[in-house]
C-alpha cells in the first residue's frame, strides 16, 4: 500500500471489464495502491507522472495455475509425454532442498513480473515439508507480486500433509486480504481415491481455501467430476485445472457448480493433453482463467500462452474464441477464477492498481494502436513489458526490474540447478 499519487499519461488504455475495450489517450490515475479514476485530462496536482504516449496501459495478467519452483528445470520435459513429465518430477522434486524451492520460486516468480503477470497461483506441489513449504511462502513475498500460494501434494506423497496446511493456515497465510494469500493444491479425485479427497475436502471447508486441482480421465477415475457429485463433494471456491479429456457434461457439472477453470494450452500441447479445451469451457458456462503450468515444458509468459489459447481455439472450436475473448480470461476471468476479481483484474476504480505498459514504439509493435487488443494477444512480447506496477507500487520501469537483485538470483538458480541435476 502506497499514499503517493500516480498518473499514467495519454496512455492507449485497454480495460477488461466487463469485456475488453481500447481508451485512446486515456488516463490512469492511482492513489494508496488504487486505481482511483480512468478517464481523459485527469488532474496531475501531487502526482509521479508517467508519460504513457507511446505505451499501452492495461492490467496486470493474471497467470492461474503455475508451478514457480520449476523455473529450475527449464526445458527439461520438453520432447517428452505426460509419463515423462511424471518422472522428471518424480526423480527431481525430493532433490530439492527448502533453500532451492525458494531460489527456484523466487526466480520464477522475478520471471512473471518482468513479463507483465502481477499475479499468479503458485501450484507448489514441492512441499516435501513444512520448511519447503516456508521456503516458497518467503520467496513469494520477497519477489513481490499479487500471489496465491496453492499448498501442493508433491507427486511421490500419498497424501496431503493436512497438518501442515492447517499450520500454514493459521499461523503464516490467514489473511485473505494480504498481497500472498492461500489455496489448497490436493492430488484431487483424478489421482487420489475418493476416500482422501473427501478427507482434504473436510479440511479446505473447514480452513475456507480455494481448492485447486488437476483434473483428468485416468485410471483411478474416468469421470472425476461424477465422482465429486456422486460423493457429494461438489464445492464452490473450486479451481478445475485442465479438463481436455473428461466430457462436456463434465464441464457443464463444473460451472453449475459454481467453481470455475483454468486451461494451460502450453503446457497441454507439449504434454499430450489432447485437444484445446478452452471453447468448451466456455461454451460449458465455466469462468476460465489461463495458465503458464509448467516451464520445463512449455513457455513461461502469458503472450505465449495467450497465443496457443488463441490459435488452438482456431483449430479447435467452430466459432472460435476471439483475441478479446483471450485478453479477458488472461486478466479479468483469471481473476475471477482465483477468486480475486475484487481486486485485481481490471482497471475498475476502486481496484488495487495492478498495471503494465507496453511499449508501442518497439519495431515489432509498430502501429499497433490501430487495433491494441489484437497487438497484446497476437504480436506483444515479454520484452515490450516496460512498466510493472503492483498494489501501486512500481516494479519495473524502463524495462528493468528495479526491486530485486537479479544477478544474485541468476546466480543461485544456476547453482541450485546444477546441484539438483548433479545429484
Ligand atoms: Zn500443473
Amino acid at each position: 500500500m502506497s499514499d503517493t499519487r500516480i498518473l499514467i499519461r495519454n496512455g492507449h488504455v485497454i480495460d477488461t471489464e466487463p469485456d475488453p475495450v481500447v481508451l485512446p489517450r486515456t488516463d490512469v490515475l492511482i492513489e494508496g495502491g488504487k486505481i482511483a479514476a480512468v478517464g481523459p485530462g485527469l488532474p496531475s496536482d501531487g502526482a509521479t507522472v508517467l508519460d504513457a504516449t507511446d505505451r499501452i496501459v492495461l492490467p496486470g495478467f493474471v497467470d492461474a495455475h503455475r508451478h514457480v519452483w520449476q523455473s529450475a528445470l527449464r526445458g527439461a520435459a520438453v520432447g517428452t509425454d505426460l509419463g515423462g513429465y511424471f518422472r522428471l518430477l518424480g526423480q527431481s522434486g525430493p532433490k530439492f532442498r527448502p533453500q532451492d524451492v525458494y531460489i527456484a520460486t523466487l526466480a520464477g516468480a522475478l520471471e512473471c513480473l518482468d513479463s507483465g503477470i502481477t499475479t499468479q497461483l503458485d501450484y507448489s506441489h514441492i512441499a516435501y515439508s513444512p520448511e519447503h513449504a516456508d521456503a516458497a511462502i518467503d520467496a513469494l513475498h520477497a519477489a513481490g507480486l499479487r500471489a496465491v500460494f496453492g499448498y501442493g501434494t508433491p507427486i511421490t506423497a500419498t497424501d496431503g500433509n493436512l497438518a501442515d496446511v492447517h499450520r500454514v493456515r493459521t499461523e503464516r497465510l490467514a489473511d485473505d486480504n494480504a498481497l500472498v494469500t492461500m489455496a489448497y493444491a490436493p492430488l484431487g479425485p483424478s489421482f487420489a481415491p475418493i476416500g482422501t479427497v473427501a478427507e482434504e475436502w473436510r479440511m479446505a471447508d473447514d480452513l475456507h481455501l480455494l481448492v485447486t486441482f488437476h483434473v483428468a480421465a485416468t485410471p483411478v477415475s474416468a469421470q472425476p467430476v461424477f465422482a465429486l457429485r456422486d460423493a457429494g463433494l461438489l464445492r464452490e471456491r473450486t479451481l478445475y485445472i485442465h479438463g481436455n479429456t473428461i466430457g462436456d457434461d463434465e464441464l457443464k457439472l463444473i460451472a453449475d457448480s459454481g467453481a470455475t477453470a483454468a486451461t494451460t494450452p502450453g503446457a497441454e500441447a507439449m504434454l499430450g493433453n489432447k485437444a484445446p479445451v478452452a471453447g468448451r469451457l466456455r461454451r460449458a458456462g465455466v469462468t476460465t482463467g489461463l495458465g503458464v503450468d509448467a516451464v520445463s515444458a512449455a513457455p513461461g509468459d502469458m503472450f505465449s500462452v495467450m497465443r496457443a489459447a488463441l490459435l488452438g481455439s482456431q483449430i479447435a472450436d467452430d466459432s472460435p474464441l476471439t483475441a478479446a475473448d483471450i485478453l479477458r480470461m488472461a486478466t479479468l476471468d483469471g481473476a475471477a477464477a482465483l477468486g480475486l476479481a475484487d481486486r485485481t483484474g481490471s482497471l475498475r476504480p476502486g481496484k488495487q492498481a495492478d498495471v503494465i505498459l507496453l511499449r508501442l514504439d518497439d519495431i515489432n509493435m509498430l502501429t499497433a494502436e490501430r487495433d491494441p487488443i489484437a497487438a497484446v494477444v497476437t504480436a506483444a512480447q515479454p520484452h515490450n513489458v516496460d512498466t510493472v506496477l503492483v498494489a501501486g507500487q512500481i516494479v519495473k520501469a524502463a524495462g528493468r526490474l528495479v526491486h530485486a537483485d537479479l544477478g544474485q538470483a541468476a546466480e543461485a538458480l544456476r547453482a541450485t540447478s546444477a546441484t539438483i541435476a548433479g545429484l
